[in-house]
């Protein structure tokens, strides 16, 4: 028989942490908010190797007093709520008191801070829950310093749990630069193994915490929203025009009083706004910040703060929605702002030329087959694995629909042009027969840090297929040549799809090198879902997918193609038994 018993007190305490502190990032999150909530002007955040080894936050706010170290790191030990009630009136980012306990559970936390007004301050060492060292009496600057080191050296399970270094520093980053945004009167710097990440200047300019999230070009297309009072709610901000989007819904960021939320209503309250203005698939930047009365949220709902529920959840989708739309019909201009559809029938003449013109090098150039190649397969002798099919036409504009000896082929047009591309550009790399488009003036682009760094280590790489790049350094970049196949895009645009748009758990660019650029850049030159293509066009695309070593999948992995036996078809209808 089991029986019930209580948890040990350790236990019980990881378990809770686990709530607070899942990741490096949440460990950063909860020592700005405290640092935030005492006043800071400055906040100075340290990392060393993305978080597993050092966390350290300096402030320069109201301090805590001496005599009350200890309880700072006491489970529900809080001087932000005193009442029962004031849970209904947060205005302050901590109320839990949980922060600082739960990450002394799971780390080695060292507490420095003087209090205003006190002339001498206090140390203290906390190790995996347990009081190591201190309070003692220690000279230091008005402010706190938190330090954690060894995060989740005593939570093995945790640990395994954590992405790739670059993965959990992006996470940072992303929320460190969100935090300087919101509160552009603090100044923050963030450094990473002692190089820095991000530094804002602290002078209320949000223009200026723009630039450090989305580099200067983004920054400065950004439109700042009308701050339009109504009611209680207020909501202020910035929205990209409808020409500058991304193709994933995270660079969508929401601040409610103060606090970095998760609120899938409230995003779509944004990408209402932008209803009829964006091309399927694609998502706005945005930055909204909303506040409004506390007695008006409840931000008690979840562990990490992350989630608030709004009293009239009604009234601030429409405020938010009404803000962003007005902003983007007064500001956006008028062409950018309806976009033709890449390939829709408008524009079909000239990209009609760039699919089936042999001299466009990357297009649907005839290949001949390599001559060691085994011809065409009779039907059922299995010579290759991929028999030659018979094009019938194309549905949803995005799909080819065709018949093999076998039965009936779906094709991912793009996912298959992708494919094309990718073994086309490798053989012609072999062949050193890679064409770069030179430009009549050199680009100049610059990227985020993060970013720039990626680039940087791969300016070789890149020579070789047809980049023509410099480093400045300060992420500046001066491009004098592209790709052939890529001749279409703006060069500032081919480099970054190199860069960006990285999924959460792909590798990075280093991992796999030149195969890795060379996939991202077929990606971005392939035909999409969406356009139209004649059935020579659509003749010629299958004709080359045969032609391929790998047809049936496409660079990333996905697959080209659904096959539907004949065998398949007849049990659907019943024929057979
Ligand atoms: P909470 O923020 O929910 O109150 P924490 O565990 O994060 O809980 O912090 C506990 C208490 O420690 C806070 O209420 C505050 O009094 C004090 N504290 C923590 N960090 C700081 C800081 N950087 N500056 C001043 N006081 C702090
Ligand atoms: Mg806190």
């Amino acid at each position: 028989m089991v029986s019930i018993r209580l948890l040990s007190e350790e236990i019980a305490s990881q378990i809770a942490a686990g709530e607070v502190v899942e990741r490096p990032a949440s460990v950063v999150k909860e020592l700005v908010e405290n640092a935030l909530d005492a006043g800071a002007r400055s906040i100075t955040i340290e990392i060393e190797e993305a978080g597993r080894k050092l966390i350290r936050v300096a402030d320069d706010g109201q301090g805590i007093p001496s005599d009350e170290l200890r309880l700072a790191v006491a489970r529900h030990a809080t001087s932000k709520l005193a009442a029962a009630e004031d849970l209904f009136r947060v205005s302050t980012l901590g109320f839990r008191g949980e922060a600082l306990a739960s990450i002394a559970s799971v780390s080695a936390l060292t507490l420095v801070s003087q209090a205003r007004g006190e002339f001498v301050g206090a140390r203290l060492r906390v190790e995996g829950g347990a009081m190591a060292q201190g309070p003692h009496p220690i000279g230091a600057p008005q402010g706190t310093v938190a330090t954690v080191e060894n995060l989740f050296f005593n939570v093995p399970a945790r640990l395994k749990f954590l992405k790739t270094e670059r993965a959990e520093r992006r996470q940072i980053d992303a929320l460190v630069s969100r935090y300087a945004l919101a509160y552009p009167e603090v100044r923050f710097r963030l450094t990473h193994d002692g190089r820095e990440a991000l530094q804002s200047t602290g002078s209320g300019d949000r223009r200026e915490a723009l630039i450090a999230l989305y580099g200067p070009e983004a920054a400065r297309q950004m439109l700042g929203l009308e701050d339009r009072q109504s009611l209680d709610v207020s909501v202020s901000g910035f929205v990209s025009p409808p020409a500058l989007t991304r193709n994933h819904r995270r660079e969508i960021t929401l601040f409610v009083n103060g606090r970095w939320v998760q609120d899938q209503r409230l995003i779509a309250a944004v990408l209402q706004a932008y209803h009829t203005l964006l091309m399927v698939g694609q998502y706005p930047l945005a930055v909204i910040l909303v506040n409004l009365p506390p007695e008006a949220v409840d931000v008690n709902v979840h562990p990490a703060k992350a989630e608030v529920r709004f009293r009239d959840p009604d009234s601030v989708f429409s405020a938010v929605q009404k803000a962003v739309r007005a902003t983007l019909l007064e500001k956006a201009p008028v062409q950018a702002a309806i976009p033709q559809p890449a390939w829709g029938h408008a524009g079909w003449a000239e990209n009609r030329d760039r699919l089936i013109d042999p001299a466009w090098n990357m297009g649907f150039r005839p290949t001949p087959r390599p001559a060691e190649e085994p011809g065409p397969a009779l039907p059922g002798t299995g010579v290759l694995e991929f028999p030659l099919l018979r094009v019938v036409g194309q549905i949803g504009a995005a799909y080819v629909v065709a018949e093999g000896p076998d039965g009936l082929y779906l094709i991912d047009q793009h996912a298959a042009h992708e494919r094309v591309l990718y073994e086309q550009f490798q053989a012609d790399r072999r062949a050193e027969a890679l064409t770069s488009q030179r430009l009549l003036e050199p680009a100049y682009v610059e990227l985020h840090p993060e970013q720039a760094s990626q680039l940087e280590s791969q300016v070789d790489t890149l020579a070789a297929l047809g980049f023509e790049v410099e480093a400045f350094g300060g992420g500046a970049f001066r491009v004098r040549a592209i790709p052939a196949m890529l001749k279409d895009l703006d060069p500032a645009q081919a480099l970054r799809v190199l860069v960006e748009d990285f999924e959460e758990d792909e590798r990075p660019l280093e991992a796999e090198g030149e195969a890795r650029l060379i996939a991202r850049v077929c990606k971005r030159a392939a035909v999409k879902a969406g356009q139209a293509l004649s059935l020579e066009e659509q003749r010629e695309l299958v004709r080359r997918l045969e032609a391929c070593q790998s047809p049936r999948t496409c660079p990333h992995g996905r697959p080209t193609m659904i096959h539907l036996t004949i065998d398949m078809l007849a049990r659907q209808f019943s024929r057979k038994g």
